[in-house]
C-alpha cells in the first residue's frame, strides 16, 4: 500500500489520479489532498477518500471546508491553509507519492519539495520544470527521488526509452543508447484548419474546446496556442537531457500516437492509445508493474487514418518562441511562462485578444532573454518581474484597443 499525496486534486489532472486510487484501493491510500479555491468539489473528495490532510491554499476557502466537514461530521481531517503548508503535506512521512498536477509556476516550490524529500514524484506540473530547469533537476540529482512524467508526451517518450535511460531521468545520454531523435507529437489544436485572418475573433470558449483532450482551461488555451507544445519541448530536453536539435515537433491530428523515439538503425518506438490522460497516470502510479486504467484499449479497426505534418511557425508563433527560448537559456524561458500564464489568464478574461498572446509573450521574452538564473531565489524573483511587465502590456492593450 502506497501513501498518495494529490497537488491540485480538483483538477483534472488530480482527478484522473483520484479515479485510479478508487479503481486500486488496495495498492494507493490518500494521504493528503490540496487545491486552490474550490471547496465543494474538495468536500466530496474528502468523504469518499478520507485523508489525513487537506490544504486549501486560499484562506476563505479553508474556512469554508472546516465548516462543512463539521457540518457533515468529519471531525478527524485536518484543513490548513496557504502556500507553506504545502511544503509540509508533501513530506511527511507517510506520503510515498507525490502526484504535482497543480498548474502553472505556483507548483514549483512544492514540487521541488518533494524531490528534496525524495518522493516519488509524479510531474504533470509542467511549468515548474520550465521555470527551474537546470536547479530542478540538479536537485532530483541531489536526492533519493524518482521523477516520473505525467505529461502524455514525456510518458510516451520515457515508455519508449531503454531501461538505462529510464533509470537516469534528468541525466542519461541519448547517444549512450543509439538513440537520434525524439519526436515530440502535438494535434494542432482546434485552430489547425482555421484561417489565419480569424484567429483575432477566437473566443475563450472556442479555444478550450479541445478535439482529443479534456483538460484545464490555462492548458487547453495553450494547446490552441501550440505553447504548451513549446513548454513541452522545454520539458522534454531537462527530462531526457537533451539539447534543442534532438527534438522534433510532429502535428499528429488524431493525438493516437503520444510521442515517438527515433533510434539511429532506423527503428521507431511510438507509444499509442486513447487519448485519456489516466493511462499515463496509471503507468507513472504503478511504475514499473502495469495496472488497469480504465481506459478501453484502441480500435485499431474503427479508427481514423493517421496524418502527420510540420508545424507551422506563422499559425503557432508560441511555439516557435518556446523553442528559441529553449536555445536561448534559463532567463528567456522563465520569463516566457510568467508572462504566458498572465497573457491566458487575460485572454481568459476576455480583457485581450487570442493573438495578443503570442505579442506579449515575445515582448517580455526578449527584455529577459540573456537574463542569468542560477538559484531559485533567481528564479522566483524574475518570474515576477515579467509577471510585472505582462500585466502593465495587458492593461496597455485594454486601453488601446
Ligand atoms: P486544472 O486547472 O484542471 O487544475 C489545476 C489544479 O491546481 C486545481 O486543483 C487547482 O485548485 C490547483 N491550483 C490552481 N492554482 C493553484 C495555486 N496557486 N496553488 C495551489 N493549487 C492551485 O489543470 P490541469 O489540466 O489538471 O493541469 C494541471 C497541470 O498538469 C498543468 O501544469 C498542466 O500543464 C499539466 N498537464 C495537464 C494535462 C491534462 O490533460 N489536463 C495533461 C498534461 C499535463
Ligand atoms: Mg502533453
Amino acid at each position: 500500500m502506497q501513501g498518495l499525496s494529490v497537488l491540485g486534486a480538483t483538477g483534472s489532472i488530480g482527478m484522473s489520479t483520484l479515479d485510479i486510487v478508487r479503481r486500486h484501493p488496495q495498492k494507493f491510500r490518500v494521504i493528503s489532498l490540496s487545491a486552490n479555491q474550490r471547496v465543494e468539489q474538495m468536500h466530496a473528495l474528502c468523504l469518499e477518500f478520507k485523508p489525513q490532510t487537506v490544504v486549501m491554499v486560499d484562506a476563505s476557502a479553508a474556512e469554508q471546508l472546516k465548516l462543512m466537514l463539521m457540518q457533515s461530521g468529519d471531525h478527524q481531517i485536518q484543513v490548513q491553509q496557504g502556500e507553506q503548508s504545502l511544503l509540509d503535506l508533501v513530506k511527511a512521512p507517510d506520503v510515498d507519492i507525490v502526484m504535482a498536477a497543480i498548474v502553472g509556476a505556483s507548483g514549483l516550490l512544492p514540487t521541488l519539495e518533494a524531490v528534496k524529500a525524495d518522493k516519488k514524484v509524479l510531474l504533470a506540473n509542467k511549468e515548474a520544470l520550465v521555470t527551474s530547469g537546470q536547479i530542478f533537476i540538479d536537485a532530483l540529482h541531489a536526492s533519493k527521488a524518482t521523477l516520473l512524467p505525467i505529461d502524455s508526451e514525456h510518458n510516451a517518450i520515457f515508455q519508449c526509452l531503454p531501461k538505462g535511460m529510464q533509470d537516469s531521468v534528468g541525466h542519461g545520454a541519448i547517444t549512450d543508447y543509439g538513440i537520434s531523435k525524439i519526436l515530440l507529437t502535438g494535434s494542432g489544436g482546434p485552430f489547425r484548419t482555421l484561417p489565419l485572418e480569424q484567429f483575432d475573433t477566437i473566443t475563450p470558449e472556442q479555444a478550450c474546446a479541445h478535439p482529443n483532450w479534456d483538460m484545464g482551461q490555462k492548458i487547453s488555451v495553450d494547446s490552441a496556442t501550440m505553447m504548451n507544445k513549446g513548454l513541452e519541448f522545454i520539458e522534454a530536453k531537462w527530462l531526457f537531457n537533451l539539447s534543442a536539435d534532438d527534438i522534433q515537433v510532429v502535428l499528429h491530428p488524431q493525438s493516437t500516437i503520444h510521442s515517438m523515439v527515433q533510434y539511429k538503425d532506423g527503428s521507431v518506438l511510438a507509444q499509442m492509445g486513447n487519448p485519456d490522460m489516466r493511462t499515463p497516470i496509471a503507468h507513472a502510479m504503478a511504475y514499473p508493474e502495469r495496472i488497469d486504467a480504465g481506459v478501453q484499449a484502441f480500435d485499431f479497426f474503427n479508427c481514423q487514418s493517421f496524418q502527420f505534418a510540420q508545424a507551422d511557425f506563422e499559425r503557432y508563433p508560441n511555439l516557435k518562441l518556446a523553442i528559441d527560448a529553449c536555445r536561448a537559456g534559463q532567463g528567456a524561458c522563465t520569463a516566457l511562462n510568467a508572462a504566458n500564464e498572465i497573457a491566458v489568464a487575460a485572454f481568459l478574461a476576455k480583457q485581450i485578444k487570442f493573438t495578443d498572446i503570442a505579442k506579449i509573450n515575445a515582448e517580455v521574452m526578449q527584455s529577459f532573454l540573456t537574463t542569468d538564473v542560477r538559484s531559485i531565489e533567481d528564479v522566483l524573483r524574475l518570474d515576477q518581474e515579467a509577471r510585472k511587465q505582462a500585466s502593465s502590456q495587458v492593461d496597455w492593450l485594454k486601453e488601446n484597443s
